[in-house]
């Protein structure tokens, strides 16, 4: 299994890291929309940092 990362672009909060493979619009709903939670509070566009990482 590879856990995947979707990260803001411009302040590198971590939305979701986790095993399980979620669709971005799925989890950027729980968080509100398309929006940085209260970091850097920045319209994200419809595509964050998505990476996979190994191990
Ligand atoms: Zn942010």
């Amino acid at each position: 299994m590879m856990p995947i990362i979707i990260k803001c672009h411009s302040c590198g909060f971590t939305f979701y890291s986790d095993q399980q493979l979620k669709s971005v619009d799925e989890v950027l709903r729980q968080w509100g929309g398309y929006r940085c939670p209260p970091v850097c509070l920045s319209p994200l566009s419809k595509m964050p940092i998505t990476m996979h990482v190994k191990g």
